[in-house]
Order: C-alpha cells, then structure tokens, then sequence
C-alpha cells in the first residue's frame, strides 16, 4: 500500500510532504517546503523541510545530507536510488542565492530516479525550472495539482496578490 508509484500512494506520500513543511518556520524570503524519499519498497529514506537544521536549508537538501548525499565522486556506491521517489511540496529548485548547488542537482548526482511535487515554483525569489532540468537529466517528474493548493496554503504569507 506504500510502494510509489500509484497515485493513491503518491498522494500519501505528497500529504506526508506538505505537513512536513507546516513545521518549517516561516521566513519571509523562502518557500515552506517539505521532502520525504521513499524507496521502491515503500520505506522512507529520509526527510526534511526547510531551515530544518540551518536557516539557508531547503527541504530536499536537507533531506539528502542528513544520508550522505550526494555522495562525493568517487567514494564507494552505496544502493541505487534509481527506484526511488523524492516527494517535495514544492518543485526542487534550479538556481538559490545561499548556495552553490541547486536542489535539482543535487537530486541528480544522487541518482534519484523519480521526484513527485504538488506545485510549480512560482518566480516570486528566483526562476523555476527546477522540474526542467530534472527532466532533461531522465528524472521523471509528476506534479498532483490536486495538492497544490495544500501546498500553497502553507506559504499564504507570501503569496498574497
Ligand atoms: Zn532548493
């Protein structure tokens, strides 16, 4: 019943993501966002959600680091993640002003093979492209509208019009 893949399970796992990132604490300059990967046997790998263990910390990074990702060149291969799913609340990001590696390149050297997101980043502090790019690299990418607004709702702060 957790195995990714069907969009039943997806949407658990996405729901799983967005609350998450009801625990972020709010910033007025990044997104809330929340990441869990779960591997082809429906465990979870690791999570995290944004600012978790520092104030530039995005969910995805966060949530690679805490397991040693991406692995540095050359060090022993560990599992593949090919068969492994990334659930963001939020598209990974292509570019960050705190950092020097991007979020969807973090999760291609890692080797993830599939990343499921609620909601397009929308260009409020830097470009999207992050679902772009991943695609470009063989990483599939499914967004669920139908939990964008879930998503967004924790980030009403800084989306108002
Ligand atoms: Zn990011």
């Amino acid at each position: 019943m957790t195995q990714p893949g069907s969009s039943d399970v997806d949407r658990h796992w996405l729901r799983a993501a967005i609350e998450l990132s009801a625990r972020c604490t709010p910033s007025a300059s990044a997104f809330s966002v929340g990441a869990v990967l779960v591997g082809d046997d429906g465990e979870v790998l690791t999570d995290g959600y944004s600012r978790e263990l520092d104030p530039a910390d995005h969910a995805e990074e966060v949530a690679l680091a805490k397991i040693g990702l991406p692995r540095p060149a050359g060090s022993a291969a560990m599992t593949s993640l090919a068969g492994a799913t990334l659930y963001s609340s939020l598209e990974p990001c292509a570019g960050r002003k705190s950092r020097p590696s991007a979020c969807a390149d973090l999760i291609i050297a890692s080797g993830i093979g599939r990343v499921v997101i609620a909601w397009r980043e929308p260009p409020i502090f830097v470009r999207g492209g992050g679902a772009l790019r991943l695609r470009a690299s063989g990483v599939i990418v499914t967004t669920l509208p139908e939990l964008a607004a879930a998503a967004r709702a924790v980030n009403a702060h800084l989306l108002r019009d």
